[in-house]
């Protein structure tokens, strides 16, 4: 019985062992299939990648094998010499080749000097070269060219085809050069040489500035600063006042050049109105028989129907903020503002408040009428042609009162129009430029010993 039992389960055991083994081979053989098949699919996206990337690199091969021979049988037939192509254009039933580089060389030399045709006739040689071989590819075709002539050839156009370039380069420099001489030749006859066209706005009133000046050695550095804020001003015309028995050609060269609109007269002040020497200050009034002259211009010469504007004092050493003109522009009978350094003080000039002058900020001459410096006020076209078409200034006021004497004859304060933020901006100032007297001493010496500064450098 035990033996049975053994038996048995020996039976069993290796019933069972079978039935494993016949299951996981089974498995085993399905895994590997599995491995198998998937291994396949692999190797074939691989094949296929590799054989695309075959073929593609030799079309590329193909192509770059075929475009490069068509470019040299092109550039070697395209080189010729130049007598031999003449020889053959002569000789070919294509005559308007020839027509057509006439035409081009014809076009040039109109435009360009000799300098300029030698490269032009460079540019067309090549031209015609190309031209006229390409014709010749056209008719002949090219069979029968040998290698080493092609090889040459190449080299030949290349070094043609660099000329090319830099005589083409070389054009294009002279061409931008006349340009530019022809922009200049203009702009000189209009007189308008090395300035800014003046800028002009219709829907703005006008400024008419006048400014008294006179010979001195710091007079041209004055002018340029000055003329060189107005080049940013809008609808200026600026009435310049020589003290001078003639225009000189320092201040008409300096007005031109300026490229602003101008008109420029000349008084001289007689001597009996002027500083003497050894008299400890001026007691006399500076500019006033040249501000008298410009108003007399424009009263003569403005018509305020077509140009509204404002007339404005403006002494050739002080300082303009720009803003100052669009301030004035806005006067409609008689602006004030504040000027600094006048007056003895940091600043001076009308305190204002809710658009009225309420009095005014001064150390020196608080009596006087107007204590406003001629830089601190603008007068309505207006107001000064048609209203009081006979005020000017007087001589023979008191010194320090020549602007109060002048304003009572056009105005009242309760008339005056605050300007500059309710007078709260400082927007001019009284500079003054100083006499460089190391200059004049060390020039008059040089006089002396002969040696003067070169009187031919104008500065
Ligand atoms: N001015 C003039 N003749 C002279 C002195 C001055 O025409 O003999 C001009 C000067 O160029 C300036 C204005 O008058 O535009 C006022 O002169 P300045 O600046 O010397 O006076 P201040 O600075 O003392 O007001
Ligand atoms: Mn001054």
């Amino acid at each position: 019985m035990f033996r049975s039992k053994v038996r048995f389960s020996y039976a069993r055991i290796l019933n069972e062992f079978q039935i494993n083994f016949a299951y996981e081979f089974r498995v085993k053989a399905m895994t590997m299939r599995r491995n198998i098949i998937s291994l396949f699919i692999w190797v074939t996206i691989v094949a296929i990648f590799a054989i695309h990337v075959i073929i593609s690199r030799k079309k590329n091969d193909i192509k770059t094998i075929s475009e490069r021979s068509i470019t040299e049988v092109k550039t070697t037939i395209l080189e010729r010499t130049e007598s031999e192509n003449i020889e053959k254009v002569k000789n070919n039933p294509m005559k308007d080749v020839v027509l057509k580089t006439e035409t081009t060389k014809g076009m040039y030399s109109r435009e360009l000097n000799d300098e300029d045709k030698d490269l032009v006739g460079l540019k067309n040689t090549v031209n015609f070269t190309i031209t006229t071989t390409t014709s010749k590819l056209l008719r002949h075709g090219d069979a029968n060219l040998h290698e080493e002539n092609l090889k040459t050839e190449i080299i030949k156009l290349k070094n043609e085809n660099n000329r090319y370039k830099l005589s083409n380069n070389l054009l294009m420099q002279k061409e931008k050069q006349l340009k530019n001489l022809a922009r200049r030749l203009a702009s000189k006859l209009k007189g308008k040489e090395g300035g800014l066209l003046p800028k002009l706005d219709p829907s703005l009133p006008w400024i008419f500035a006048i400014t008294p000046t006179y010979s001195r050695y710091t007079q041209k550095a004055d002018l340029i600063r000055l003329s060189q804020t107005l080049m940013h001003v809008t609808n200026l015309h600026w009435v310049i006042v020589e003290d001078s028995s003639y225009r000189t050609d320092l201040v008409s060269k300096l007005l031109v050049e300026s490229g602003l609109s101008f008109t420029h007269l000349n008084i001289q002040t007689p001597p009996h109105m002027k500083r003497r020497r050894g008299e400890k200050y001026n007691k006399h009034h500076r500019g006033v028989l040249q501000r008298n002259l410009a108003m007399k211009w424009i009263r003569e010469n403005v018509n305020i129907a077509k140009t509204p504007g404002v007339v404005y004092f403006m002494d050739d050493d002080n300082t303009y903020h720009r803003k100052l003109f669009d301030e004035m522009r806005k006067v409609h009978h008689l602006g004030v503002w504040p000027v600094a350094l006048a007056g003895g003080l940091r600043f001076a000039g009308p305190k204002c408040a809710k658009g009225k002058v309420t009095g005014f900020h001064v150390k020196w001459g608080a009596d006087r009428s107007f204590p406003i410096d001629m830089a601190g006020f603008a007068i309505n076209l207006r107001l000064l042609i048609k209203e009081k078409p006979e005020v000017i200034f007087e001589s023979t006021a008191k010194r320090g009162y020549l602007e109060p004497t002048f304003l009572e004859q056009l105005t009242t304060l309760d008339q005056l129009e605050p300007m500059a933020n309710n007078c709260t901006k400082v927007l001019v100032w009284h500079t003054r430029t100083e006499s460089p007297k190391e200059s004049l001493k060390g020039e008059k010496e040089m006089i002396k010993m002969g040696r003067p500064s070169d009187p031919s450098i104008e500065t």
